[in-house]
């Protein structure tokens, strides 16, 4: 008999399974996937961490989430600079001095100022009601329509007036020449990749991976007292109440016998016409060097492309819209009634979370259940 059964190896269900080790309890882990680490599972290749589902950086203001990870891993100094790439004209990001000056030729903060406030009296917004409307109060029309309404409705599949204006407020605009696209006192990436550093987090404990809990549901619960369940709230009930919407992703990933493709990790396609909203070239979350600091010959790159979710594939973002969040808190009523099964993390909780969130809340979680 286990103590906990975890259902999902990525970093809710393995630093809850880490603090239920760690406290003494028996702990049976299973995924369905073949490998451990969820969404922020790396593989190497040609000595390259390739971020399989998509870009991670690990970013944090929290000492607390910082200070835990470090503890299995350690982490490189990169910094996220993503660049803009609309119709071939290149800007900086987040929205700063650089890409103030290159927009309209500005050169001081005051000029840059005068410039958004122009075009946000011209937009006559004064309480932003959707994304449209913060953005163009935040950084006026013309930066609106270059940088963020393309990628935005290519990545949510939505008009900007029908999103909530919160998914924008992740985006820093600033007055300065600063390109860390976050404001964040502790950013990395973990040396080796992450998957080697949840395997360290999950060392000693029990994983079982393959394994599909929902179609052998009665017999894998019977195995523990109790049962944390990291999947789509709404699929662990079939999703009797309806689906929750989702945003999914599909990459496109090549190996090029070139050096550099594009001399960033990140450029993002901002235009409507391009289809994929972003590229990602692996090797410069590790300035572009394997592990004995030499530099690589060979590169990989990923085109992401954002899709509607369907039952059965692979769901990514939440689409957190009012509708969805009413849907949700049903399906939250019918966990509240459960005994024996707590949920977790982005799907299990259908939060748009980034990872050090996610590990705080499994660590405040692990204090609910163990003390
Ligand atoms: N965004 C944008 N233009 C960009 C990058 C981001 O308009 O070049 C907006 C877009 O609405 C996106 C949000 O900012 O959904 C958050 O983007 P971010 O890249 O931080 O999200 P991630 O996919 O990394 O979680």
């Amino acid at each position: 008999m286990y103590d906990y059964l975890i259902i999902g190896t990525g970093l809710f269900g393995a630093v809850f399974a880490r603090e239920a080790a760690d406290r003494g309890k028996r702990v049976l882990m299973i995924d369905r996937r073949d490998h451990i680490a969820g969404n922020v599972y790396t593989r190497e290749q040609e000595g390259i961490q390739v971020h399989q589902y998509g870009a991670h950086i690990f970013h944090s203001n929290e000492k607390r989430a910082w200070d835990y990870v470090n503890r299995f891993s350690e982490f490189n100094r990169f910094t996220n600079s993503p660049i803009a790439n609309f119709h071939g004209e290149l800007y900086s990001l987040p929205f700063n001095m650089y890409t103030f000056n290159r927009m309209w030729g500005v050169v001081t903060p005051e000029e840059a100022r005068e410039r958004i406030e122009r075009e946000r009296r011209e937009a006559a917004i004064s309480e932003p009601k959707n994304l449209e409307e913060q953005a163009i109060s935040l950084v006026g029309t013309e930066i609106y329509e270059k940088l963020i309404k393309g990628y935005t409705e290519k990545q949510w599949g939505r008009s900007c007036r029908e999103l909530p204006s919160f998914i924008i407020k992740r985006l820093p605009v600033r007055y300065t020449f600063d390109n860390n696209y976050f404001n964040a006192l502790y950013q990395g990436i973990p040396i080796g990749g992450y998957t080697a550093m949840l395997e360290r987090m999950l060392s000693g404990i029990e994983l079982r991976l393959g394994v599909d809990y929902l179609k052998e549901r009665e017999e894998l619960s019977a195995l523990a007292k109790r049962v944390l369940f990291t999947g789509p709230i709404d699929e662990y009930y079939d999703f009797r109440l309806g689906a929750l919407e989702y945003r999914s992703l599909r990459f496109e990933t090549e190996l090029l016998d070139i050096p550099n493709f594009q001399g960033n990790a990140a450029v993002n396609y901002t235009d409507r016409e391009t289809p994929w909203t972003r590229i990602i070239e692996h090797k410069w979350f590790e300035f572009g060097r394997d592990r004995e600091g030499n530099p690589l010959p060979k590169t990989i790159i990923s085109r992401e492309y954002s899709s509607e979710w369907r039952i059965g594939e692979e769901p990514y973002y939440p689409v957190n819209d009012e509708k969805n969040q009413a849907r949700c808190r049903e399906y939250q009523k019918l966990a509240e009634g459960e005994e024996k099964v707590f949920f977790g993390g982005r799907l299990g909780e259908y939060r748009y979370y980034d990872m050090d969130a996610v590990i705080l809340s499994a660590l405040r979680a692990a204090e609910r259940e163990l003390g």
